[in-house]
């Protein structure tokens, strides 16, 4: 077994443990394998070993490696967990099967004109800024439970969930703890919380999806 393959297994193992330990039921939890910087040559292993699940944060970079390795392996679902451009929309729409970052209405207007065009529908959620840092994408939280409304009513999305980043130095707990209660309020079921560092957690707080990278593929440069 390559390295690779073996942390994908321990990490397989330990969201099967979380989800045990945090009472819900086994293989409620999905695991978004994110292979932002790494190779179509570094990906494969993980899709031969029965991974179908992956992120990347970059549109161009993604459509560069993944249109060979999807028609290699049937069943590969794609989700954008980077910031989206609305100039990059149509091209997010034909490649992706998840867009997890609708953050504000451009991209939300974008999206719903792309997804009549092309006649695909990404499944789309609402990535939130959960600790309101200045720097960092997504909606505020006092916005997005009135901002998952409008891409409702007013562009017709069906949003499916919400998604964060905590901020790197804070304890994670109640970020996804306000999080989960965003989503009660939006009336959406899914939440993509947790990453390498804190997955774990983010399954114990409810997290639907987790979205890890270097525990699997290792660190990036
Ligand atoms: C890079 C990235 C991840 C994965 O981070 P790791 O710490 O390597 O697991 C998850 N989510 C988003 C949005 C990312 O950009």
């Amino acid at each position: 077994m390559t390295d690779v393959v073996a942390r994908l297994k321990a990490v397989k193992e330990k969201i099967a443990r979380a989800e045990v330990e945090a009472g819900r039921p086994t293989g409620s939890v999905a695991l978004v394998a994110v292979s932002k910087t790494f190779s179509a040559d570094d990906i494969r292993p993980v899709t031969d070993a029965g991974q179908r699940v992956f992120g990347e944060n970059r549109v161009q970079e993604a459509q560069a490696k993944w249109p060979g390795l999807k028609a290699d392996h049937p069943g590969i679902e794609l989700h954008l967990i980077g910031p989206l451009q609305s100039n990059k929309a149509k091209e997010a729409v034909a490649l992706f099967d998840v867009i997890e970052t609708v953050d504000r209405e451009k991209i939300a207007a974008a999206l719903a004109t792309e997804m009549k065009k092309q006649d695909r529908s990404p499944r789309l959620f609402v990535q939130v800024n959960i600790g309101s840092e200045p720097q960092k994408a997504g909606i505020d939280p006092r916005e997005a439970v009135a901002f998952v409304e409008r891409c409702r009513n007013t562009h017709g999305l069906m949003i499916e969930g919400l998604m964060c980043i905590p901020p790197v130095d804070e304890n994670p707990g109640p970020h996804f703890a306000l999080l989960e209660k965003l989503a009660r309020e939006a009336g959406v079921a899914k939440l993509s919380m947790g990453m390498s560092a804190d997955y774990e957690t983010a399954i114990a707080f409810g997290a639907t999806s987790v979205r890890v990278g270097s525990a699997i593929f290792g660190g990036r440069t």
